[in-house]
């Protein structure tokens, strides 16, 4: 397996929790006798304070040499001394790299581990039955690229977001849906606003299309509103969630909640080819950076995604991924998952636990 790797650390906790997945990464190298060729470039102010710019072509050039982008996070406070390093950079960053590798959907798990169920913000009664969800988010198109106006009309100020799909984008992100169903629990909750908009309707219809392709897979409808209560009164009933790019952004956001720290919770987004980049959920967490207190499950659990989606590489990612579930059933947590905060184990100690139970 000779596969390369485009690692982007980035700012603010993206380079400690990356130095963790870095060596996960290493471990599974020896344990499976791999060996892959891992590329760092900056990316974000990082990148800004070397090269003047939030993306530089150094980086897009190991982007596009790589079979996957593994990515911190990007950002940092916005102070009058480095505004210029701060100003866009998330813009600069995240945005070109979507835009240079046209990114087409996001794919979000929102899964509460058994072991940390006291930091679901859900009563036990309505967790009992747990929570594993995949979100896909498309992210082509919706409201986010059609025009966008603000005008005055009969002298009252008025504006205009177009939203607007094409068939093609919603059966790439449908097809990656049932896809990613099959690996897991063959049902698939299609979400839009069927009963009001256009976009919706062709949304339906398209998904429906798409899904007879794949006759083990189960396809429900839902509308948006439904949804949103249904994550409160019954998670459960959901396996994979796909849905439009603004429903998306605020559910995948909402389900951010069930894990109970965005500490737990990876990301990846794919484009048409299958090209990927993983990053976690959140953000750069400027509060907790150099404190070595971040948790690197967000970030180990990137690089196992990373393993089983792009590399096929599937015994590794669950090793990965049985190590952090025995880590949190030996009783270790981060300061973000510790109820009693005394207590919390350092961002290295929680590494070091994961490669003892690999
Ligand atoms: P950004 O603008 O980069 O998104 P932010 O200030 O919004 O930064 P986030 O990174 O989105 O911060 O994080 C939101 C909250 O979640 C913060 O309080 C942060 O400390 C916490 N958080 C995020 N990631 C982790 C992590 N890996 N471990 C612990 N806490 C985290
Ligand atoms: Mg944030």
């Amino acid at each position: 397996m000779n596969k390369k790797i485009a690692v982007l650390p980035g700012d603010g906790i993206g380079p400690e929790v990356m130095e963790q997945a870095i060596q996960v990464l290493r471990c599974i190298e020896k344990k499976f006798n791999h060996q892959f060729e891992i590329n760092f470039a900056h990316v974000g102010g990082a990148a800004y304070e070397k090269f003047g710019s939030h993306f530089p072509e150094s980086t897009k050039f190991v982007c596009q040499k790589a079979d996957a982008i593994l990515f911190g996070s990007v950002g940092g406070p916005i102070s009058e001394s480095h505004l210029a390093k701060w100003k866009d950079c998330e813009k600069n960053s995240i945005l070109s790299l979507r835009k240079e590798f046209q990114f087409s959907s996001n794919i979000r798990p929102a899964k509460v581990y058994p072991e940390l169920k006291d930091i679901c913000p859900l009563k036990d009664s309505i967790i009992k039955n747990g929570i594993d969800i995949v979100i896909v988010r498309e992210l082509l198109g919706d409201v986010y690229f059609g025009e966008h106006r603000t005008f005055i009309e009969n002298q009252l100020r008025k504006a205009s977001d177009l939203c607007e799909y094409n068939e093609k984008q919603i059966e790439t992100v449908a097809h990656q849906s049932f896809k990613i169903a099959l690996g897991r629990n063959r049902k698939v909750t299609s979400v839009d606003k069927a009963n009001v908009l256009d976009t919706s309707k062709l949304w339906r219809e398209v998904v429906a299309e798409v899904g007879k392709q794949y006759p083990t897979v189960t396809l429900e409808h839902m509308l948006v509103d439904n949804c949103a209560m249904q994550f409160f009164i019954n998670p459960s009933q959901f396996d994979v969630i796909v849905t439009t790019n603004l429903f998306g952004d605020i559910l995948s956001d909402a389900a951010a909640a069930f894990p109970g720290s965005l500490g737990l919770m990876p990301s990846a987004s794919f484009n048409e080819n299958g090209f990927a980049l993983y990053e976690p959920s959140g953000g750069s967490a400027p509060d907790i950076a150099s404190k070595n207190i971040a948790n690197p499950i967000a970030q180990i659990m990137s690089l196992a995604m990373l393993l089983r989606h792009s590399f096929e590489l599937v015994e590794e990612a669950q090793c990965i991924e049985n190590a952090i579930q025995k880590t949190l059933q030996a009783g270790y947590r981060t300061s973000d998952i510790c109820i009693d905060k005394e207590k919390a184990v350092t961002t290295e100690q929680m590494t070091q636990q994961i490669l003892y139970f690999m």
